[in-house]
């Protein structure tokens, strides 16, 4: 697969370099896929006493991984209406608790670790009416977030 020039490429740290697998490996677990989901597997298997090998076809982050856009957001890709709607209230607060909680992971992975990606904690929302800037202050208050610093003078 061809490299596609990005901005995330050209402004990366350093680029990843491992050699390629060579001959008969042992593993108790082999991943395929060197993006988030391959490696925060690796990561946690092996920290449950795994062996663990990951293969990646191009490059560690190759993939959505390496070139997304870097935001860490709660909550799912339908809003927390639709999911009440649909699968009640227990399970609609479940889904926005774990997307509070996938937050919470990423942010101990990059402390833990030293990662030096440039985290900046921001909350940023275009409301582009009075009654959405109105519907989300009140999902947001069905799900007991608190919101610090808010204008909501549209
Ligand atoms: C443009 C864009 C913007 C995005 N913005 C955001 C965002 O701001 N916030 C957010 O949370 N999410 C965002 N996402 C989604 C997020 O990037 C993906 O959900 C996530 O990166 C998926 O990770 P992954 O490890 O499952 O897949 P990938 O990162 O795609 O990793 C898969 C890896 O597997 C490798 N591979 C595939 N087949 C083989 C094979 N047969 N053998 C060996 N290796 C193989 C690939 O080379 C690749 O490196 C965005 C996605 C895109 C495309």
């Amino acid at each position: 697969m061809q490299e596609v020039n990005s901005y995330y490429a050209d402004s990366a740290a350093s680029p990843l370099a491992y050699p390629p697998l060579q001959g008969d490996q042992r593993a108790d677990i082999c991943i395929v896929g060197a993006g988030y989901t391959g490696l925060s597997s690796a990561l946690h298997l092996a920290e449950r006493g795994y062996s663990v090998i990951v293969i990646e076809a191009e490059s560690v982050g190759f993939g959505a991984s390496g070139r997304n856009g870097g935001h860490v957001g709660i909550g799912q890709r339908k809003d927390q209406y639709y999911l009440e709607k649909q699968f009640g209230k227990d399970i609609a607060r479940g889904l926005w608790d774990m997307g509070l909680e996938a937050v919470d992971t990423v942010k101990q992975l990059i402390e833990k670790h030293h990662i030096d990606c440039d985290l900046k904690q921001v909350f940023c929302t275009w409301p582009t009416a009075a009654s959405i800037a109105a519907s989300l202050k009140k999902r947001w208050s069905i799900c007991g977030t608190t919101i610090s610093s808010t204008r909501w003078n549209i």
